[in-house]
């Protein structure tokens, strides 16, 4: 058996077992790093179950460079107490165990590949719209990981003030796309949270338009053969459409590819794994770290 722990801002995941079918999971709030780690490992060890490896999605932004000193380590973030954390340091110290280590968003994706919507493509793309926006991406069978790991919330898009006159509220760029347009953007903007929101409310034309805009800067980018909108702005069931709605009109027809047009409700999906993607992608990194660390056998020795 693997364990699994998306470790979230609210909430950590905490699962065992192998596949989707058989993952068992519990919810523990994040509350401080110590007390937190503390209880997720207590998962762990209550369950009595032997864990041969461990994989961490984690929210970030993180260190995932294995030869860095602060590898394993949450960095920039905002949210006390987690600021230079050592997430992966503490879980392989209490359970002595491989650990694998990786951001949420690249664990949802993996598992999407793995188990859901991305089966069989070498080459997708997980976007999360929620409490922030971010997005993991599979390259010629890889997980993306470059210069530290994409940040795809944080890319500048056009803003029309005077459509739109709310000032963003990430608090390093103000008007980037996970100012304008994630959960607390929403709430701010409109005084509601996404939930309450009507569904004719003008909200949601705004907000898939956002969207939009950043799928178009990876659709041209990254190339990717399937896009996967999870998240729980992403709940709101019209939304899909009006963002499929919104991409057509601003390709305007240059990129000729039949995924981008009447393929389009098989391009732009919803997460298969749903809400679970990230804890289930993090069975994958757990894996990916048990056969890292695994011995050599003899015929993997060439002679
Ligand atoms: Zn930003």
């Amino acid at each position: 058996m693997y364990g699994a722990i998306e470790a979230g801002g609210t909430k950590f995941v905490c699962g065992i077992g192998t596949n989707p079918d058989d993952l068992k999971t519990a919810v523990i709030r994040t509350t401080v790093p110590e007390k937190t780690l503390r209880e997720a490992i207590g998962f762990f060890r209550d369950s009595g179950i032997p864990i041969r490896a461990v994989g961490i999605g984690s929210f970030g932004p993180v260190d995932l460079h294995r030869d860095s000193s602060t590898f394993g380590r949450i960095t920039s973030t905002p949210k006390p107490g987690w600021r230079d954390y050592d997430i992966a340091g503490a879980v392989a110290g209490a359970m002595r165990v491989p650990v694998g280590f990786d951001t949420d968003v690249n664990a949802a994706i993996l598992g999407e590949a793995r188990w859901g919507a991305a089966a069989g493509l070498a080459d997708s793309m997980y976007l999360t719209v929620g409490t922030g926006i971010g997005g993991g991406a599979i390259v010629n069978g890889s997980v993306l990981h470059g210069l530290v790991h994409p940040e795809m919330g944080h890319i500048r898009i056009p803003h029309n003030y005077e459509e739109d006159p709310f000032p963003g509220c990430c608090p390093f760029h103000g008007d980037c796309l996970e100012g304008l347009a994630s959960g607390p953007a929403i709430e701010a903007r409109w005084g509601t949270v996404p939930e309450q929101l009507p569904r004719d409310h003008k909200a949601w034309d705004l907000e898939a338009h956002y969207i939009a805009l950043g799928l178009v800067s990876w659709i041209c980018t990254l190339s990717p053969k399937r896009i996967i909108l999870g998240g729980g702005v992403m709940s709101q069931p019209l939304l899909l459409n009006k963002i499929r709605e919104n991409l057509a009109a601003l390709l305007g027809g240059y990129i000729q590819a039949g995924e981008l047009n009447e393929g389009l409700n098989d391009y732009i999906v919803a997460a298969k794994l749903g809400s679970r993607a990230g804890v289930i992608g993090s069975l994958v990194l757990a894996e990916e770290a048990f056969y890292r660390s695994r011995p050599p056998l003899a015929f993997d020795v060439e002679s």
